[in-house]
């Protein structure tokens, strides 16, 4: 492991002239980061614990919430008003890692999480854009099962990691961040960036900008929503697909819905096709398949990976009938 100092920061302002250092690096939990140092992947000067930051779950009067970036995913999943409103978020978080893992791990951290691609973690042997840009894509024709099909670029494939992020873009978050130039706001659904020709520059926050809270908006609908996680084995492991869904139906019509999809893209991937196509239609299993498939159309299938589509478009059908009371 290359060598780095610690520190452990008492406020934001302090985590945030900390990692003005060069080559700093803000430290959450630690599961995703400690893992990129052992495999020299990640090699920092200075890490800047963060953890002490706030991590207070704060109820909005109009019935939000705001989230601090160190609140750790177990607090998350744990909390009524997250359960009552958010289901699908307490289900997302839980449907991730382990326990262990989820008591360690904090809000900030899992939103900016590494990609699980083998080939960025494979630092001897293998080419990765991320990890060393410019150097190619072994993924590409690679062992590609678990890649994406949706936002890739012929320079990366590699999907986001993270459950919790699904369940926050179908929820329309907000993401707080901090900087020494001050705060500002990004909608979670805008953070992470697409790989393009640059897959190693992953989100929109600029060098040292610290993630401070996430703020869910008030969604009453999100009451009735979930989070399906299909994946190789029934814990610890991560998405092939996954759906995050919320929906409001009236009269046997759609009133409102949110749709996000994990396990087949880059980044959290707000289904905004499938969501126009659904509302103010009949709430019908076969508008919910068809509207699946508008999503799924542009989905690029790589050698291993093309019955995603398939699984995909079953699952957001089967989510969103379940939503309406009919079981899957
Ligand atoms: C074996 C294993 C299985 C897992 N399975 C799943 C799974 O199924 N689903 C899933 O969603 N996740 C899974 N995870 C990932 C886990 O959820 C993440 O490791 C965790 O959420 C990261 O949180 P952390 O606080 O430990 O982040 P860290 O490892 O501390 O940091 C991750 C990144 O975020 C940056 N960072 C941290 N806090 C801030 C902040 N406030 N502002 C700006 N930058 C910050 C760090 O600099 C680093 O780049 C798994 C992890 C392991 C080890």
């Amino acid at each position: 492991m290359t060598p780095f100092t610690y520190s452990r920061a008492a406020d934001a302002a302090e985590a945030i002239r900390l990692c003005s250092r060069p080559r700093a690096k803000y430290l959450g939990g630690g599961t995703n980061l400690v893992d990129l140092l052992r495999e020299t992947v990640e090699r920092p000067a200075a890490l800047v614990d963060v953890t002490g930051l706030s991590s207070s779950i704060e109820e909005r009067p109009d019935g939000g919430l705001l989230i601090g970036a160190a609140a750790k995913n177990t607090a998350v999943a744990e909390c009524r008003a997250v359960r009552t409103r958010f289901p699908l978020l307490s289900r997302a978080i839980v449907a991730g890692a382990s326990a262990q893992i989820r008591n360690m791990a904090t809000v900030g951290g899992n939103i900016l999480q590494r990609t699980r691609c083998t080939y960025f973690y494979d630092n001897e042997g293998s080419r990765c854009n991320k990890r060393a840009p410019g150097q190619g894509c072994d993924a590409i024709d690679g062992l590609n099962r678990g890649h994406a099909i949706l936002g890739t670029s012929p320079a990366c494939v590699a999907t986001h990691p993270s459950d919790m992020c699904v369940a926050l873009a179908a929820l329309g978050a907000v993401v707080h961040v901090r900087s020494a130039r001050g705060e500002r706001t990004l909608p979670l659904t805008d953070l992470h960036r697409l790989p393009e020709d640059h897959p190693e520059i992953e989100s929109m926050l600029d060098p040292g900008e610290l993630i401070t809270a996430v703020e869910l908006p008030a969604l009453p609908f999100a009451a009735r929503s979930t989070y399906r996680k299909v994946r190789d084995r029934a814990s610890y492991a991560f998405a092939m697909v996954s759906v995050a869904a919320a929906l409001a139906v009236e009269g046997g019509n759609v009133k409102d819905v949110r749709l996000a999809l994990g396990g087949v893209a880059p980044k959290p991937w707000r289904a905004w096709r499938a969501e126009a196509a659904l509302r103010g239609r009949p709430a019908t299993a076969e508008n919910f398949r068809a509207a699946a498939e508008r999503e799924l159309a542009g989905a690029k299938p790589l050698r291993d990976n093309g019955f995603k589509i398939e699984l995909a478009v079953r699952t957001i059908a089967a989510v969103l009938r379940e939503l309406t009371g009919e079981g899957a």
